[in-house]
């Protein structure tokens, strides 16, 4: 096991002269447009207005705007960075009040095999006293984060879509605390592999080409950090919490239900409707996944097709 280990060390070590940034594309401008028509039927969907006025975190800069005439609710995040620590406030200086170090993962044997089959190209490998393999977690090339400004413009009334579209390879929603979150993809629209993920903060999250801070996937709080969280990161997803709103309007949350159960009759978008704490009445809704992507013990917040229509996300 170990001579297959360290020969896989040495395919890595020539597999890195050849690695470019294993980060995915920038945040860009929607492309959908938010058409009147579509957005404002009241009698079709469930207003989310008081939710999204209620929950986005304004004392991490975040603000909303109701524009009634156009039925949107359009939702700025003045700096887009995350209110919990991080490596990516200061991955070289490692003094700003908000850093922790990169996490690092212990990996038993069955999951380093699928975790390794992306071949992993610059990890550092060791191993703990029980003899696991532990993955050191490390920064992508893009190194900080910088404060950039959002602008999210959801329907008031989200409804499904009739004809559903991909989420793109870029933010596709923005969690309470104004960041915004990814899909599973990478810049070259292929899945996040080992290499992507191991650039992943604790909470889940790196910066994008612009150092754009972003999330992928929920926080793990099953990997190794130094210190504990003080503050709690914006994607905790393994309980009923709501996490965000997607592009289309509707809230994305946790892996569970409000009952406390993890729900077996989600659809292809990974939503269904149901009541939540938050829409007593009842309201389509996403729920981040239970599938252990690469199992690595992470979480992919949403991936595929939206249910409504997507509005727009914009940066400036
Ligand atoms: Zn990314
Ligand atoms: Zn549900």
């Amino acid at each position: 096991m170990k001579s297959v280990f360290f020969n896989a060390i040495a395919i890595a070590v020539f597999l890195l002269a050849f690695s470019c940034s294993s980060d995915d594309n920038t945040t860009s401008d929607g492309d959908a447009s938010t058409d009147d028509e579509v957005t404002t039927d009241e009698t079709s969907g469930v207003a989310i207005t008081a939710v999204v006025q209620e929950f986005f975190k304004e004392d991490n800069g975040v603000s909303v705007t109701v524009d009634e005439e156009n039925g949107t609710i359009i939702i700025t995040s003045s700096t887009g960075l995350p209110d919990h620590k991080s490596p990516y406030f200061d991955v070289y200086g490692m003094d700003h009040e908000l850093y922790e170090d990169f996490p690092v993962y212990s990996v038993t044997d069955g999951i380093l095999e699928n975790f390794y089959i992306d071949q992993i190209a610059d990890r550092i490998f060791s191993y703990d006293e029980e003899g696991n393999y532990i993955i050191t977690y490390h920064a992508n090339n893009n190194d900080e984060i910088a404060a950039v400004q959002y602008t999210m413009q959801i329907p008031i009334y989200p409804t499904e879509a009739t004809t559903k579209v991909d989420t793109e390879l870029s933010a596709i929603g923005m969690v309470l605390n104004g960041v915004p979150f990814f899909n599973n993809l990478n810049r070259d629209s292929d899945p996040l592999g080992g290499a992507d993920v191991s650039t992943l903060d604790t909470a889940g999250g790196h910066p994008g080409a612009n150092l754009d801070y972003h999330y992928h996937v929920g926080a793990n709080f099953g990997l190794y950090t130094d210190e504990n969280p003080e503050i709690a990161y914006g994607t905790i997803i393994d309980e009923d919490n709501l996490v965000g709103f997607m592009r289309d309007g509707f809230p994305l949350y946790g892996q569970q239900d409000q009952d406390g159960t993890y729900p077996d009759d989600l659809d292809d978008y990974g939503g269904h409707i149901g009541v939540t704490e938050h829409f007593p009445d009842g309201i389509y809704h996403y729920h981040a996944s239970t599938e252990d992507y690469l199992d690595a013990g992470w979480y992919v917040l949403k991936s595929g097709q939206y249910y409504g229509t997507p509005g727009t996300f914009s940066s400036n």
